[in-house]
């Protein structure tokens, strides 16, 4: 059922419910008490701009957070001791466990039939070249299904190229068409005999950098090298192919995996404690690593100050909501979205006191639209709180499928009910998994506007007590 027919249809049953003395709380679910509170705490977060200034801290001191890697527990060891400085009821973190990968050195060229020094980066988790590098004839393929369909052997000795162009959409939807072939295009190109598999950079921007990212491999299928060329070095690379002379490439690369080596990391949770159910919790998502290029103050250094601002905006109410609201800074996301998998297993048994959640991790801009995937007597309490967004340009998605963003669509899927806000991502893409993830990216009036969402929708979801599953 979409929302907006839902809203219509109880515009009716509000009418006839005065006709027959019907008692039903089609109105006012949230009371004007807990409404107001709401708007003060709005005038609280775009006064204070707290999570720029909790970003700028955390690029600056903390700056790159690859799982792994010191600065993975540099940003472990920020983050407890900036929700503890912040006051948090309470402070912990959950270990979590993956594996080394070494991004080491790469060098990308064209040898022929036009030399060619290229901009390249490693995807996370590739194997490396042998010393001398591979080099190889390129094989174009416009996307990942003209790749897919490839016949058998079609590529053996060759390096496979996909050199698909991610559109730019303010709903960032040109990401998924793009990302396949980072995911997958090793594993196709090696099925069919290719040595190494090289793409253009999932990304939105002109910039002579690549845009790095995970990477999978599959059980049987030989792993081979892969890589991202900047967009000016994949436009350079397909206008010699479209020459019709064969395009020599050399790829060397030595970068590692040490899947016998684990290494760990933590989910940082800091809590409001409720005053009345603090076995009940409002949960705020985002994810605490990043990846090893930029200082990581985009993606998702603004979704883990913003959640952090909007708890600490809370936690200086004069008392605590009725619900516990519990701020997760998520581990290892960026590598395969492994610290809430972990999260998931060891609180599986919690699942049912998760009441309500909503993630940050994408966009610099500001939030456009909400979108809930709730229970639906909850759709009158969320057309409530969509009319105290209304004003900072939120509109309310007809839709009510919302699983919840990146690490917290894992417990959306296992039936935590969640908000989706949508932020203009048209830039977030130019940045993305780059050196330019940097915090002058970070626009600060959206980061107010953005935060003072999140706290009134952790307060508004915490004091309602509104059973969002029903
Ligand atoms: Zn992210
Ligand atoms: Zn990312």
């Amino acid at each position: 059922m979409s929302f907006r027919s839902f809203s219509g249809a109880c515009a009716v049953l509000a009418i006839s419910s005065s006709l027959f003395s019907h008692p039903l709380q089609a109105e006012d679910i949230l009371s004007e008490q807990i409404k107001s509170t709401a708007l003060e705490l709005k005038e609280t977060a775009l006064k204070a701009g707290l999570a720029y200034e909790l970003d700028e801290s955390l690029s600056t001191e903390v700056g790159a957070r690859r799982v792994g890697t010191p600065g993975d527990k540099k940003g472990v060891d920020w983050a407890v001791a900036k929700m503890k400085a912040l006051g948090f009821d309470k402070v912990w973190t959950e270990e979590v466990t993956h594996v080394m990968w070494e991004r080491g050195e790469i060098n990308a060229e064209v040898i022929s039939p036009y030399p060619h020094k290229m901009t390249a980066i490693a995807l996370g988790g590739s194997v490396g070249t042998p010393e001398g590098g591979i080099k190889a004839e390129v094989v174009e393929f416009e996307n990942f299904a003209a790749l897919q369909a490839a016949a058998p052997d079609s590529l053996t000795g060759k390096i496979a190229y996909v050199s698909y162009r991610m559109e730019r959409k303010i709903d960032g939807s040109g990401y998924g068409p793009a990302v396949i072939a980072r995911g997958q295009g090793a594993i196709e190109a090696a099925k069919r005999g290719a040595v190494a598999f090289i793409m253009r950079s999932v990304g939105t921007d002109n910039n002579r950098l690549g845009h790095t990212g995970g990477m999978k491999y599959e059980d049987g299928v030989p792993m081979i090298p892969a890589a991202a060329l900047s967009n000016p070095d994949a436009d350079i690379l397909s206008n010699q192919i479209r020459r019709g002379k064969p395009v020599t490439f050399k790829l060397t690369q030595s970068s590692s995996r040490h899947d016998a080596t684990v290494v760990k990391t933590a989910n940082v949770i800091g809590e409001v404690t409720g005053r009345e159910t603090p076995e009940d919790y409002v949960v705020l998502g985002s994810h605490l690593d990043s990846w090893d290029v930029g200082t990581g103050a985009v993606d998702d250094g603004i979704g883990v100050t913003i959640t952090m601002a909007a708890g600490k905006h809370i936690l200086d109410l004069p008392q605590r909501p009725k619900r516990s609201i519990r701020v997760v800074l998520f581990g290892a996301e960026e590598v395969g979205l492994i610290g809430v998998r972990q999260y998931l297993e060891k609180n599986q048994a919690e699942i049912g006191h998760h009441v309500i959640g909503a993630e940050w991790d994408f966009g610099v801009g500001r939030i456009y639209e909400m979108k809930p995937g709730v229970g639906p007597e909850a759709l009158n309490a969320i057309r409530e709180m969509a009319e105290l967004f209304a004003p900072m340009g939120v509109s309310l998605s007809p839709d009510n499928d919302a699983k919840g963003q990146s690490d917290l669509s894992i417990l959306g899927n296992a039936g935590m009910p969640a908000v989706n806000f949508s932020p203009d991502g048209s830039l977030y893409f130019d940045y993305h998994h780059t050196d330019n993830d940097t915090f002058d990216k970070v626009d600060p009036e959206a980061m107010k506007i953005n935060t003072a969402i999140y706290t009134m929708f952790a307060y508004l979801a915490a004091e309602s007590g509104v059973n969002f599953r029903k």
